[in-house]
């Protein structure tokens, strides 16, 4: 297990301290736990959630039979790893995008400036423009007056038309008018790119949710940066309370974060990870895989 390497050598001093062997006892899961516990931590996984975490994960270890390839502290490992992929989504995950129906279809985009938010509306329409989608980007952030020029150019690097309105629009009819720009021009899936701000107001709350009311997006998406850890998990609660997130993209992973608002999020909001944003080209966006980021996790 190679892959844990950090965590699977505490372990591995843990249980040679105990010398625990034929079946992890309570007091050889305990402090092993510890152990997972402080590396969830590190990894920037809040810590009511990375309790909440080991204490699923301690029901299922104590008593359990160790198998006789595993060292015990593999075992517990083998265990923190199934649980984590399965509260981070399943083996599959659930990264895909329900784009059905007649077209075009909306993809919402929302988050906090600084997030990538624009970035990402660029890299979802490149990547689903290979797939056979006929994307369409919109330029509803009103507030960042850089925005709209930003995804232009995007647009014209990527060559992916922009719907955008003279500076002072009204960004739902912006959002509303660029639905039959789209069917005029044949798109398939309409990506709005609407404002954020550096703290949640309850004016861009309020644009949000009139935006969702008039277009009826099938996927709203938060886009959030991994770097902010704690705070993400805060910014995923109050815009799915407003708005009902159908998923987000967790941008910047491509840094030092490790990835534990991933775990946060998910576990306070249930909403699943879709996308990692994982550098600033526009190429640079790969669907979410569950067991590749608890590897990255438990470090
Ligand atoms: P917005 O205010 O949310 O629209 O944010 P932008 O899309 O303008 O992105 C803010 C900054 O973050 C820009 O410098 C982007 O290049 C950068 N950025 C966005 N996504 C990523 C990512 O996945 N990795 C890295 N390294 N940088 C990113």
């Amino acid at each position: 297990m190679a892959m844990f390497e950090n965590l699977s050598k505490r372990l591995e001093g843990i249980f040679n301290n105990l010398g625990g062997q034929g079946r992890l006892t309570e007091e050889d899961v305990n402090a092993a736990l510890r152990e997972v516990r402080l590396a969830l931590i590190e990894a920037d996984v809040n810590l009511k959630v990375a309790r909440q975490f080991v204490d699923r994960v301690k029901e299922k270890a104590i008593g359990a039979d160790v198998m006789g390839s595993l060292s015990p502290a593999q075992q517990v490992l083998s265990i923190v790893n199934e649980e984590l992929v399965e509260v981070l989504g399943g083996e599959n995950g659930n990264n895909k995008l329900d784009l059905g129906g007649t077209p075009p279809q909306i993809i919402m985009l929302v988050g906090l400036q600084g997030s990538g938010k624009t970035t990402s509306a660029a890299k979802l329409a490149n990547y689903l423009r290979k797939q056979g989608q006929r994307p369409l980007m919109v330029a509803a952030d009103m507030y960042r007056p850089a925005a709209v020029n930003q995804l232009k150019s995007l647009g014209r690097q990527l060559s992916i038309p922009v719907y955008s309105e003279p500076m002072g629009a009204d960004p739902v009819d912006i959002c509303v008018n660029s639905l039959d720009f789209a069917r005029e021009q044949a798109c398939s899936v309409v990506i709005l790119d609407t404002a954020g701000r550096l703290n949640i107001d309850e004016r861009m709350m309020n644009e949000v949710i009139n935006i969702r009311q008039r277009v009826r997006p099938r996927e709203i998406l938060l886009v959030a940066d991994a770097m902010t850890g704690q705070e993400a998990v805060r910014v995923a609660d109050d815009f799915n309370k407003a708005v009902s997130l159908t998923g987000m993209i967790l941008t910047k992973m491509d840094g030092d974060a490790r990835g534990g608002a991933a775990l946060s999020i998910r576990t306070v909001t249930g909403v699943p990870v879709k996308f990692m944003g994982v550098g600033e080209k526009t190429d640079a966006l790969e669907p979410f895989y569950p067991d590749r980021l608890a590897s990255r996790i438990l470090g």
